[in-house]
Parts: structure tokens; C-alpha cells; sequence
């Protein structure tokens, strides 16, 4: 002990001695890499007291240092390293000196593993969307940790955690499974060491996860890296794919490099606090004024979530860097990215791509929550005349939500067979698919965590809830659901959208109701789940539902007729969205009946052996399997 002591008194000392500050590394940021990348370069984030001022070494074989980067703050480097493809796996020594003194980092480079990673979401699937802290709580043991920033949990508060954690959502993949899911997204996942904030005047803790404070750390009260790499594993051994929903936009005011900032310039500085207008107009508009641009572009989402400069090089190579450790580190096979229109398009662009390059199946969908076509076409591959070509793959197809919202809204009422009411809400919006490379690709909704819930929009009727679950599930484009929708959860956000982030019941040990199970469900709500399920399970066994092609008719007098068509079969939606039984003449449709002379009604089971009219009832929506 006394010797051990006295080195470290010696360690001390010795530099101040010698007239020197300590140095030291304390991370290093990928906190590991892989040999065998398709890009053989990568930055490494080094921090530590005087870290800038070391001069670095690398002595493994196959792995270059070509130059060290140095910064504002001499408490960063950031070395670049390129990988030869001879490189073998093992620790990197990362060997900092300054005068006498020498520091030392292990570095791994890892083997990569054949385990699935990157394989994508395409119209084959269904999503389903929740919220970790609200979904099941598999480990009270991780609720909450005295060493963090929020150290409580609250069940009664809706905006305190509530113990939700992975090993809870892993235990439902059975659930998820039987309802016909085929891909998870979480909200984001990565460690959200936040302190509660005062929000609209209550204090309100980070559990949606869009705060990072580190993101080589999964949060501990999910249950950490390891219960992540084990619910994909579990998720992928049982068919499920998962999507990581990303954040690159902005990272929580506490997060750890905001403590010792590397350079001013790592966030959108400021003279005085401005936030982003949240106007996203004149990121498009060819007349826009510049000023009102950066104030949308570089504004702060809230004042606790500061703005990341991705044109600054670091930061743009620190979060390309984390999204390609992520897929390969965790084996996640999308991603979605969080407010994808307040980022810089040129940084999404080299993101994009970076993925693509490694994963090229993975997909991409960010959130731009704009509503028109126009707009919502500029952040996704599209055939405008921009003066910025977006490389994106997929987006969140908001203003289909908005279509589908309205249609349904107005079905039953006069509106609904109105020359632009109803029904040609949802026709008209197709009609603009012209604007998008591929819409296909787009990811469908009708509601998520942050919108009103599906079944309050409207108005808690089950006949519409149905015909808005056909249209997702039939038209074009990846389907994606928001969890409790099928057991029907509603709520508005009123007063605010922790009413719509509500526990799923049965999700914790002792709930008084489980709807996990179709006993603990009520008539309605299983009358709701087997819709879903029913329609979902013909849906993934029917690839005409995820690529033939759609075609639709004019809507006349609020019925609205669509096909999905291609070599294996031929698929019939027909809705009625007035509030009476409509006798429908099929003449019009010969362009796609012509040849089938019966039908099987999907849901019903029911079989048609004569085509010429159509029964459909009040506000529902028909499906049928044609035959010949
Ligand atoms: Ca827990």
C-alpha cells in the first residue's frame, strides 16, 4: 500500500516538478472500431486534461496515424487513422507523450461478427412504434439510479419515469409477433442523463430519450448496452426487425462533452438565446431571406437542448462515426432520424451515405413534419428541380397522415362526399406521388408519440379506427403503427403530450389490468387487436400489399376504389365514407376487373361470385382478394 502511495504521489508531483501540467486520457470516442470497414478511415475524439498537447504514436501493424488534429481546448485531439484491410483484431495502444510524461489508451478493434445488421425496413413490414420507459418494466431493479442526474421514478407523474426498460419490451416479442408486427422502433435509446426541466412550468424528466448525454451509452435505466445487444439478438432470432431512432439535430444540455466544449463552434452560437422558429418554409422557398433560414436551420430546439453545428467537420465525423458503431455494434437494421429537416441537408447527405456504404439494404427515414407534398418531398430522393438533391431513401410520410386524418374526420358527415372532402383527401395526396423517386419507401401512420392518438382524432369510432387501418395497411408504402393503437389507447394532448405517452397496461408487475393478453383485454379491444392482427398477417403473406403497383379511381359521392396489382394477385380496397350502406356499380373499375369474375372478402372471409355491384356498408372500408 505505502509503495503504491508513493508512485502515485510521484505521478503527481513529477510533472509539476518539471513544470507541466498532469495529462491524461479519459475517453475515446468511437470507444472502439472494427477491422474489414468499407471506409478505412476514422476520426478518434481523444479527451483529458492537456490531451491536445500530446504528441500521439500508433504501433500496430495494418493501423496508420496520419495526423493529429488539435483544437481550441487543449483537453481534445482527434486523430486520424486509416485501417489497413491486412489489419488484424486486438488493442491498439494509443500512446500520448509530453516532455517525461507518457499516457497510454486501449483501443479495440474488433472482429466483425456475421450476425444480422443494417437489413432494412421495405413496404414487406409492419412497424410498431413505442416508448421504452412506457411499454413494460422487466427490471425494477434499473428504475431509477441515486447517482444520476434524475434520480426519481413516479408512476402517478405522467412526466416522471416510469421504469419501462428493454428486458420488458423483449419479453413482449411474443406479443408483437402474434400481432403481426415485423419491426420495432424504439424512441431513441441512448443514455439521457438529464436533470428534470422545468417545461411550461412542471418539472419534467427525459424519459423519451431525445436528450443524449453520451452515445456510446445505452441508458441504464433501459438496461445499458448489454440489454440492447441482447433484445436485437432476441428481436432478430424471432423474425422482428428493430429500428434505432437517431438524433443528430441537437444533444441534452448536460450531455458530456458540453462540459468542457472542444471548440465554440461545436454548437450554433448565439448572441442571445434564439430559438428555431419551427418554421420549415424557408428551408424550401426560392425566395426565402437567408436570416429567417438559419433562425429554422441553427436556432435551438428548447433551451435545453443545444444545437450541434454539423458543418463544423468534428462534429459532423463524431456523429457519422456513431451511427456506423451503432449498426455495427448493436446489429439494428434502420433508422429513423429525429427532426431530419432542422438538421443541415449537406451533413444528412454524408451520413446517408456513410450508412449506405456499409449497410447498403439499411433504411433511412427521417422526420420532417411538414404538410405538403412539396416540402415533404425535398428531404427524400425526388424528381423537383431543387437546387439541393436530399439522397435520403425514405422519410415519415406526414402529409399522408394529415390526408387519412382528414378523410376520416369527414367521413359520415356531408363533408365527405364534397368535392375535395372525405375520401379525396387521401386521393388527392397519392395523386402527387409523382414528386418522389420511389414513395414506396416512405413510412407510413396515423399517429405517433408526439401527435393527438389516432382514436381520439376520430371521435372514438370504431367503424372509422378500421377504415383508416385498412387504408395504412393496403395502400402504398412501410406501415407503421404506435403502440396501445391496438388496444385502443386514445387520448389528446391535453394538456400536453404526456397524455398521449400513457403505460401500456400489464406492462409492470402488479398491474391491475394486463391487455397484453386477450383475457385481460375487453370484447372492444380484442374486436380492435384481431382487426389489426387479422389484416397485418394477410398483409405480410401477400407481397402484392408491399410491392404491386396502386392504382385508384376518383372518388364519386365519398366512395373511394383503389387497386394493388401485380403477377401474384390482385387486390380490391373499396371504402365507403358517407354515413349510409352504398350499392357500388363496378363497370368503372373493367381497366382491373376485367378477368375476375369472384372475390373473398379478407376480412370477413365472406366469397363474391358475382362482381358487377359491390355491397359496402356505412364507413367501412372492403378488402378483396380477386379470383378468376
Ligand atoms: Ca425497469
Amino acid at each position: 500500500m505505502k509503495k503504491s502511495y508513493l508512485l502515485l504521489l510521484l505521478s503527481l508531483l513529477l510533472p509539476m516538478l518539471a513544470g507541466a501540467q498532469a495529462v491524461a486520457i479519459d475517453r475515446v470516442n468511437p470507444t472502439n472500431w472494427w477491422v474489414g470497414m468499407k471506409n478505412p478511415s476514422v476520426q478518434l475524439l481523444i479527451h483529458g486534461p492537456g490531451a491536445g498537447t500530446l504528441a500521439y504514436t500508433i504501433s500496430y501493424p495494418g493501423v496508420k496515424l496520419v495526423k493529429t488534429n488539435t483544437v481550441e481546448n487543449p483537453n481534445y485531439a482527434f486523430l486520424d487513422l486509416v485501417i489497413a484491410p491486412t489489419a488484424k483484431p486486438g488493442k491498439v495502444q494509443i500512446v500520448g507523450k509530453k516532455g517525461s510524461q507518457t499516457v497510454a489508451h486501449s483501443w479495440e478493434m474488433l472482429a466483425r461478427n456475421n450476425s444480422p445488421k443494417g437489413q432494412g425496413v421495405t413496404a414487406a413490414d409492419f412497424i410498431y412504434l413505442a416508448i421504452p420507459d412506457r411499454f413494460a418494466n422487466g427490471d425494477p431493479s434499473n428504475d431509477k439510479f441515486a447517482d444520476m442526474r434524475d434520480p426519481n421514478l413516479d408512476r402517478a407523474n405522467p412526466f416522471f419515469r416510469h421504469g419501462g426498460d428493454l428486458q420488458g419490451a423483449a419479453q413482449r416479442i411474443p406479443y408483437l409477433k402474434d400481432l403481426g408486427v415485423t419491426a420495432v422502433w424504439f424512441t431513441p435509446v441512448l443514455e439521457n442523463n438529464q436533470p428534470l426541466t422545468n417545461e411550461g412550468g412542471t418539472m419534467r424528466a427525459s424519459y423519451h430519450g431525445y436528450g443524449f448525454t453520451d452515445q456510446y451509452n445505452v441508458d441504464r435505466r433501459l438496461g445499458g448496452n448489454a440489454a440492447y445487444k441482447s433484445y436485437v439478438q432476441q428481436a432478430h432470432a424471432a423474425g422482428l426487425k428493430v429500428v434505432q431512432d437517431a438524433v443528430y439535430n441537437h444533444v441534452g444540455n448536460t450531455h458530456w462533452i458540453l462540459q468542457d466544449l472542444p471548440m465554440k463552434s461545436w454548437l450554433h452560437q448565439w448572441p442571445t438565446y434564439t430559438n428555431t422558429t419551427y418554421r420549415y418554409t424557408p428551408i424550401t422557398d426560392p425566395h426565402a431571406a437567408q436570416i429567417d433560414r438559419k433562425i429554422t436551420l441553427d436556432g435551438w430546439f428548447v433551451p435545453f437542448l443545444p444545437d450541434l453545428n454539423q458543418q463544423n467537420p468534428y462534429v459532423a465525423n463524431y456523429l457519422i462515426e456513431n451511427a456506423i458503431w451503432s449498426v455495427e455494434n448493436f446489429g439494428v437494421d434502420a433508422w429513423r432520424i429525429d427532426t431530419y429537416l432542422y438538421n443541415d441537408q449537406p451533413f444528412m447527405n454524408r451520413c446517408n451515405a456513410a450508412l449506405l456504404a456499409e449497410y447498403p439494404r439499411i433504411h433511412i427515414f427521417g422526420e420532417s413534419a411538414v404538410t405538403n407534398v412539396v416540402d415533404q418531398a425535398y428531404y427524400t430522393r425526388n424528381k423537383i428541380d431543387f437546387p439541393f438533391k436530399s439522397n435520403q431513401p425514405g422519410g415519415l410520410d406526414f402529409v399522408l397522415e394529415g390526408a387519412m386524418l382528414a378523410g376520416l374526420k369527414e367521413a359520415g358527415t356531408p363533408a365527405a362526399t364534397g368535392w375535395d372532402g372525405g375520401p379525396q383527401h387521401l386521393y388527392q395526396t397519392l395523386a402527387q406521388d409523382v414528386v418522389y423517386q420511389d414513395p414506396t419507401k416512405l413510412v407510413t401512420f396515423l399517429d405517433n408519440h408526439d401527435h393527438d392518438r389516432y382514436l381520439s382524432v376520430i371521435g372514438d369510432d370504431l367503424d372509422k379506427y378500421k377504415m383508416g387501418l385498412t387504408w395504412l395497411l393496403t395502400t402504398r408504402g412501410i406501415p407503421s403503427m404506435y403502440y396501445g393503437t391496438e388496444i385502443l389507447m386514445k387520448n389528446f394532448k391535453d394538456p400536453t403530450d404526456a397524455e398521449v405517452r400513457r403505460d401500456f397496461p400489464g406492462g409492470w408487475p402488479g398491474d391491475k389490468e394486463d391487455k397484453f393478453t386477450a383475457a385481460g383485454r375487453t370484447a372492444r379491444e380484442n374486436e380492435a387487436f384481431d382487426f389489426v392482427k387479422k389484416l397485418a398477417t394477410y398483409r405480410r403473406g401477400h407481397p402484392v400489399l408491399h410491392d404491386g403497383k396502386l392504382m385508384q379511381y376518383l372518388p364519386e359521392n365519398g366512395l373511394y376504389v383503389y387497386f394493388r396489382y401485380d403477377a401474384t394477385g390482385t387486390v380490391m380496397v373499396a371504402s365507403n365514407g358517407t354515413d349510409k350502406p352504398a350499392t357500388l356499380p363496378t363497370a368503372r373499375f373493367s381497366e382491373r376487373l376485367s378477368g375476375f369474375t369472384k372475390a373473398r372478402n379478407v376480412m370477413t372471409g365472406e366469397s363474391l361470385g358475382n362482381l358487377a355491384t359491390l355491397q359496402l356498408p356505412a364507413k367501412t372500408a372492403v378488402v378483396l382478394e380477386l379470383g378468376k
